[in-house]
């Protein structure tokens, strides 16, 4: 899960990380009314959506006075801001971070990752701040810092002086900072924490300019506090939808959806439609113990998908049980228009009578002898169909 800008900024100063004072404000009036306790001759409006890359974009207004700061809430709310890291449609933009200015001096990159290959937590640091990291890891590596930090030894000394020395930042005042970031990002269950750009200012101060969280799903169940700062309009509709119904599911690129029992056999049944030609719009995993009624709203979160122009539902029943499978492929069908081919794989627990419920039934599905035997069928039936063009080249 991620979180705005101004709520993150909300937890850094929680834990002493140096961030300037603002407002959220949801209209331009709003903005009229409030923008007068910002204190501050450059004032900063800000949009807020789930997305960076907003400053290039145009998300990121310097204003001068009140009525600029209202002309560039009004020029924001309400409207799709496209950045590079959104759809091609962009992300409406619902409310605005009014911040003090400041002095800019020199910006800097700063973030802490889950490490997961070290198995260890990572700083990455560099003076190149406020622009993109991947770029700068590509053009200029050697002006990146990666510090990694045994969770059991935690944040030390040596540690801030490493990075202090290489950003060549005040030691004390860099501390603070890292002390803060570390943490909350413990504390928290973070899995990102970004802070681009860290600034030093002119009257040389150290503040966090930017500020970027990304939240561990699977623990969010201990940090209520967390979970109220989730804003389910940033969010994919499909994939809120699917956890709701506890299903998993996650959205690819591809146009062949499929349906399956089993995170293992979901990534089998992906490889096989990849080794057969095709390519998966998604991963779904309805689970052990899915109900007639998860099923056919996973047909639903399927179809919502306007590139998905065939599905491949692929079952091997234990606990599951295939005719509660087949129960919920009719009644999708019969719930919905479903215009594009299916193919059906079931073996295991139940499997004669969930084919039997299939072929009493008058939906058209092509029934497949194994997983390899589906992918194919399901691949030359759709061909090299693609559904839309827009979504290509993202
Ligand atoms: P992002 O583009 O979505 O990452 O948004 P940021 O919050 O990083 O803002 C983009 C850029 O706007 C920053 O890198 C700064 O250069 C600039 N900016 C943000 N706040 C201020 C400010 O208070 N004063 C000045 N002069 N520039 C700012
Ligand atoms: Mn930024």
């Amino acid at each position: 899960m991620n979180i705005h800008e101004y709520q993150s900024k909300e937890i850094l100063k929680e834990y002493g990380v140096p961030v300037l004072n603002g407002l959220i404000v949801f209209s331009a009036e709003e903005a009229k009314k409030k923008a007068e306790l910002i204190k501050s001759d450059i004032v900063v409006v800000k949009a807020q959506i789930h997305a960076g890359g907003r400053g290039k974009a145009g998300g990121v207004i310097l204003a001068k006075s009140l009525d600029e700061i209202v002309e560039a809430t009004d020029k924001l709310i309400g409207k799709p801001l496209v950045t590079h890291q959104t759809s091609p449609e962009g992300q409406i933009v619902r409310k605005v971070y009014i911040e003090e200015g400041c002095n800019i001096e020199s910006e800097f990159y700063l973030s802490l990752i889950v490490n997961r290959k070290k198995s260890c937590f990572t700083f990455i640091a560099s003076p190149a701040g406020g622009m993109d990291i991947e770029e700068v890891a590509k053009t200029s590596p050697e002006d990146i810092i990666y510090v990694d930090i045994d969770p059991s030894v935690g944040l030390k000394a040596y540690h801030v002086y490493r990075i202090a020395n290489f950003l060549n930042l005040d030691k004390k005042a860099l501390k603070v900072i890292l002390e803060g970031v570390y943490s909350c990002f413990t504390d928290k269950d973070i899995s990102l924490l970004e802070i681009n750009p860290l600034v030093l200012t002119k009257e040389a101060k150290l503040v966090a300019l930017d500020a970027k969280m990304g939240f561990d799903d699977n623990a969010l169940y201990r940090h209520p506090d967390i979970l109220e700062y989730k804003d389910e309009s940033e969010e994919d509709k499909e994939e809120t939808k699917a956890i709701k119904h506890g299903l998993a599911y996650v959205k690819l690129d591809g146009n062949i959806g499929c349906l399956v029992n089993g995170a293992g056999l979901a990534m089998a049944t992906m490889d096989a439609i990849h080794l057969a030609g095709g390519a998966p719009a998604n991963f779904l995993d309805v689970g052990g113990s899915a109900s007639v009624e998860m099923v056919s709203t996973g047909f639903e979160i399927l179809l919502s998908n306007p590139k998905v122009v065939g599905i491949f539902v692929n079952i091997f029943g234990g606990i599951m049980k295939c005719d509660t499978i087949a129960e919920g492929v009719v009644k999708a069908a019969n719930d919905m228009d479903i215009k594009v081919p299916i193919v059906v794989r079931l073996q295991g627990a139940n499997a004669e009578i969930g084919l039997e419920i299939l072929s009493k039934s008058d939906i058209n599905v092509m029934l497949a002898e194994d997983m390899d035997d589906g992918a194919e069928k399901i691949v030359s039936l759709v061909g090299n169909k693609e559904a839309t063009n827009e979504h290509l080249g993202r």
